[in-house]
């Protein structure tokens, strides 16, 4: 835990980094049960591409979450379509225009209806970001999230928040949902992850899922339909993580085969856009790489891909440690 929390106060602001997973609404909900007199935030960085029903879930999660019963509801159903036609330049690629406004009209009644949720919007998408930094992200490298999530939580938080020592109150704690699986994000033992490298800034951060859960122990196991919420439709389809839709530059080779096997219109269309970028670059680029042969990292498009889970039907691609998505905690560092 970090070193640094003994030095929140009771009247501390929490705020917790809210991704529409679940594990961020488990901490919140451990947050809140904690510290029922403390001013809390739930901080979402939109990146304008998660999936339908994931917005559907944050916005019902953050609700509850505060006690709140709105009085609209949204579905998966009722969102336009994300993706855009095959013949719109990349140049001129600015996401489709009605899931845009879709997204903005949600964003401003949700923001209305629960103010305690701050909704961070960049303005572009993970595409945009690639296009535009003339970079295709990959396992090594996302600029989608550095701009998109981090440098955007960043910037919110020197704005709106407070680190150890300021004069204008105690300092502010930020909660993260990270759990068991993944506790080397936190805090890897030899000062990276989130809480020592946030430490080093004077910020306080802390992981409630990792704490002892003797308290609550319903907010950290129980199932989520315990608490009156459906999961969100990806968690049902074999993804690691829902983030951006199942889409991910950092997920890997099993990520991409149960994209292509559960949702293969999705993985089409990730592969033409994949085609789209590598085209405006000018260059054969890929997010997978490609480690047969023993000659070292190739690239591996999308379809190249997919031409190959199509001949060897057979294959089972395993999960590698940290493959399956991007560590999108909203976070600088
Ligand atoms: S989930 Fe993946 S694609 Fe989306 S912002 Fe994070 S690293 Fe980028």
């Amino acid at each position: 835990m970090s070193g640094l929390l003994h030095l929140a106060e009771p009247d501390s602001r929490r705020f917790v980094m809210f991704s529409g997973g679940e594990g961020s609404y488990r901490a919140a909900k451990i947050v809140r049960a904690r510290h029922p007199e403390a001013p809390l935030g739930l901080v979402f960085t939109d990146t304008l591409y998660e999936d339908a029903d994931t917005y559907r879930f944050l916005i019902e999660a953050a609700a509850d979450v505060f006690d709140r019963r709105l009085n609209w509801t949204v579905r998966a159903e009722d969102f336009p379509d994300y993706r855009v036609a095959e013949d719109v330049p990349i140049e001129e690629y600015r996401g489709n225009p009605e899931w845009r406004a879709f997204l903005a009209d949600l964003r401003a009644r949700t923001m209305e209806a629960i103010p305690e949720l701050v909704w961070l919007v960049e303005g572009r998408d993970v595409w945009e970001v690639f296009r535009d930094e003339r970079f295709l992200g990959n396992s090594s490298v996302d600029p989608c999230s550095k701009i998109l999530k981090r440098q955007m939580a960043d910037a919110w938080r020197s704005g709106n928040c407070r680190r150890i020592g300021e004069l204008f109150g105690p300092p502010d704690v930020f909660s993260v949902g990270i759990g068991d699986h993944e506790a080397h994000r936190y805090d890897d033992g030899k000062g990276r992850g989130i809480g020592p490298r946030t430490a080093e800034d004077g910020w306080i951060y802390d992981a409630p899922l990792l704490t002892d859960p003797s308290d609550f122990p319903s907010f950290f196991m129980a199932p989520i339909e315990t608490f009156g919420l459906r999961r969100c439709r990806l968690y049902g389809m074999g993804y690691g993580h829902g983030n951006c839709g199942g889409f991910c530059c950092k997920a890997g080779q099993a990520h991409y085969a149960n994209r292509f096997k559960v949702q293969p219109e999705r993985f089409a269309y990730d592969a033409m856009m994949e085609r789209k970028v590598g085209a405006f670059l000018g260059a054969e680029v890929s997010m997978l790489t490609d480690r047969r042969g023993g000659d070292g990292k190739k690239v591996l498009t999308l379809d190249a891909f997919a031409q190959r889970l199509i001949a060897e039907p057979g294959t089972v691609y395993e999960y590698e440690p940290g493959d399956a998505g991007c560590a999108c905690f909203g976070v600088a560092g």
